[in-house]
């Protein structure tokens, strides 16, 4: 079966891994700083704090931003569901605002219907890799007092009329997934423009230990000293898991490229293909591509999924509306509240797309695709 996304792992990857093994650290050593410090030159130059998921990323930036009980956080449904749980795990509510049938994208309009009073942060996601437009979500938020938070578990590396993902929002969080634009294995990481949320996103992220003597309300115990002053999680990634997103970062320009190129040729050969609509792109957007989201049109998607895996081609669907899992409905939530979501749904289909997909292989899902559509 063809995946629909897969790692790739080249040999400097397996070597820069295997140095860590041998080296003093494996764990919060200096891979794991190096590493930040990568991201955060990457994603416009603000602190980044790495850690064990994307799903920990976006749990450690609503614990930074101090989302509680009582508050409210805006999110598209269009995503997986760690975007939203994260802000229910802190004990807040989750208002969903609907997207843009075109691009999956979180639709500003919708937005600022949804944000009030008690709005904390606005959550969107840059779905298949095109960033959101924070161009307009960003004063809407502003004039709540709210945060913007980019879920860009899709889009490290992306551009929006030239400014890097990472610099769009006051968050943004990245997962390295084996699937996503550049791996850990297990990985993930948060950027900030504020610094202080940054700091807060690390001593939460490091059992809420706190290490700097000025700050210290206890009296100083010795050499050993630290305090607890909230409290925190260990998502610590380690240096291992840091030595190999290093050298996938040395890579991501190239992913970038061979990505796009896939896409044009998916482009290209499906133009013309009766009962498909192909992903809408947002202007001004820089994108790396993390998924191809073809609408399959006519109420056919599941035959279509059925048939491209009897083929071999192991299409996937992105993303069931977030708040038809049980949880959400158990909390209230009910179907038909994002009308574009949910037809995007019915109609999604994520084709094959990762970097080691050759041209034969696009080739081959096309036909197959057509095939199905016929
Ligand atoms: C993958 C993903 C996540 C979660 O990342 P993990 O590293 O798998 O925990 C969150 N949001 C989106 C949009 C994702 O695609």
């Amino acid at each position: 079966m063809l995946p629909y996304g897969r790692q790739s792992i080249s040999d400097a990857d397996i070597d820069a891994v295997v140095a860590a093994l041998r080296g003093d650290w494996l764990t919060t050593g200096p891979l794991v700083a190096e590493l930040e410090q990568r991201i955060g030159e990457l994603a416009g130059g603000h602190r980044a704090v790495s850690c064990t998921s994307g799903t920990a990323a976006l749990h450690m930036a609503y614990a930074a931003a101090g989302v509680g009980p009582g508050d409210e956080v805006v999110c598209t449904p269009m995503t997986f569901v760690a975007s939203a749980s994260g802000a229910s795990l802190l004990g807040a509510s989750v208002v969903f605002a609907d997207i843009d049938p075109e691009t999956g994208l979180i639709d500003p309009d919708a937005v600022a219907a949804a944000v009030g009073e008690r709005t904390k942060v606005v959550t969107a996601v840059d779905y298949a890799g095109q960033p959101a437009d924070y161009g307009r979500l960003q004063p809407l938020a502003n004039e709540v007092g709210a945060l913007t938070l980019a879920d860009a578990a899709h889009s490290i590396g992306a551009t929006l009329d030239g400014r890097p993902v990472g610099d769009l929002a006051d968050m943004t969080t990245f997962s390295f997934f084996p699937t996503k634009n550049l791996t850990t294995g297990e990985g993930g990481a948060a950027v900030f423009r504020d610094p202080a949320l940054a700091q807060r996103a690390h001593e939460f992220h490091f059992i809420g230990l706190v290490r700097d003597p000025a700050r210290f309300r206890m009296t100083d115990e010795g050499p050993w000293h630290q305090e607890v002053h909230e409290l925190g999680v260990n998502y610590r990634l380690t240096d291992v898991a840091s030595a190999l997103g290093l050298s996938q970062l040395n890579r991501l320009e190239a992913f970038k490229r061979r990505r796009a190129e896939i896409v044009a040729r998916y482009d290209e050969r499906l133009a013309d293909v009766p009962g498909l609509a192909l992903p809408g792109r947002r202007p001004g957007a820089d994108p790396v591509w993390h998924l191809y989201p073809v609408r399959v049109l006519e109420g056919r998607r599941r035959e279509v999924y059925d048939r491209m895996r009897a083929a071999g081609i192991g299409v996937q669907v992105n993303y069931i509306p977030v708040y038809w899992h049980p949880v959400y409905a158990d909390l209230g939530h009910r179907r038909g509240a994002c009308p574009n979501a949910e037809a995007f749904y019915a109609q999604e289909l994520s084709l094959p797309l990762f970097p080691d997909l050759t041209d034969d292989d696009v080739d081959r899902v096309v036909d197959a695709l057509r095939a199905a559509l016929r």
